[in-house]
């Protein structure tokens, strides 16, 4: 059943990594609650695709060539959104890639290393000191970055990526000691794993296939903990919702699992199944 109250009324909002995947979805959730959204993304015809398919009124919705990687495009993505819509509470650092899959730490290739960490942790940093400029003064705001299970165990992505969703949690964790003296709330997220881009990005585009999309849905199913139901982009948009809102009024420096008891349960031993 959908919720039928819409939360974040008048709110205003970036969500980083906006226009496909996770991202689209939270943007989608945000703007059916009422909020003013800016999509900041690297792919700029399925932003502005978002942005038109939601009606494309620029006073509620718009799109802004973000790469997170590069400090001043999240100065400029922060300050536009304050400059269109007015403030800003509510920060979505949801940008992030995988990077390249390597079963052997022996041939890791630094660049490939540097790149996921410039995304999945400087892009993170970024997200959270550029709207810390807004938030502070306003001594209001939450901001809610995308983790992931890799920030509880290993062996789930490859080492950088794991490496990096640590880092999101930690500084999750300090950024939310500094600025709970602000009264702003910082949290984190953390999925178990959701059938988007992110999942076929380590293939070579041809192979992105419906077949190979079924193929991963269905092992990830099959090592779940929460047999019979599938998660969502839409379950993971639900939980930033309820962390963006005022009912999370007293969560701070969290990371939420949205995995279904799957990094408190033992997949080695299957004995009750
Ligand atoms: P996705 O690849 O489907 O979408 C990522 C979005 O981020 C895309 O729109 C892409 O263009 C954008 N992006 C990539 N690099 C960017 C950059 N440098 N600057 C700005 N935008 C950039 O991925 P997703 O599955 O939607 O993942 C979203 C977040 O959720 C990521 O942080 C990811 O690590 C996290 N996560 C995903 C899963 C999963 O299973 N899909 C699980 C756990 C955590």
């Amino acid at each position: 059943m959908p919720n039928l109250f819409i939360i974040l009324l008048g709110k205003v909002a970036v969500v980083t990594g906006g226009a496909s995947g996770i991202g689209e979805s939270i943007v989608r959730l945000f703007h059916t609650h009422g909020a003013k959204v800016c999509i900041a993304d690297v792919q700029d015809d399925l932003g502005q695709k978002l942005c038109d398919s939601l009606g494309g009124d620029p006073a509620n919705i718009y799109f802004i060539h973000c790469d997170v990687a590069v400090e001043t495009d999240v100065s400029d993505a922060v300050h536009s959104t304050v400059g269109k819509f007015g403030t800003l509470d509510i920060m979505v650092n949801n940008a992030g890639i995988s990077g390249a899959p390597c079963p052997d730490i022996r041939n890791v290739d630094m660049s490939e290393f540097d790149k996921v960490f410039n995304i999945n942790v400087k892009g993170v940093f970024h997200g959270m000191k550029h709207a810390a400029h807004f938030l502070i003064p306003k001594k209001s705001g939450s901001i809610i970055s995308l983790a992931s299970v890799a920030t509880t165990l290993g062996g789930l992505g490859p080492h950088a990526y794991t490496g990096s969703k640590h880092a999101v949690w930690g500084i999750t964790k300090n950024v939310a000691a500094e600025l709970g003296n602000y009264g702003i709330r910082v949290n984190c997220v953390s999925p178990y794993c959701v059938a988007t881009g992110l999942a076929l990005a380590h293939l070579p585009e041809d192979e992105r296939t419906e077949d190979a999309m079924a193929g991963f849905r269905s092992f990830v199913g099959k090592n779940a903990n929460l047999q019979g139901v599938e998660l969502t982009a839409d379950d993971v948009a639900n939980a930033v919702l309820f962390l963006a809102s005022d009912d999370a009024k007293y969560i701070s420096g969290e990371n939420l699992m949205v995995d279904g008891g799957f990094t408190r349960s033992n997949h080695s031993l299957r004995v009750f199944r």
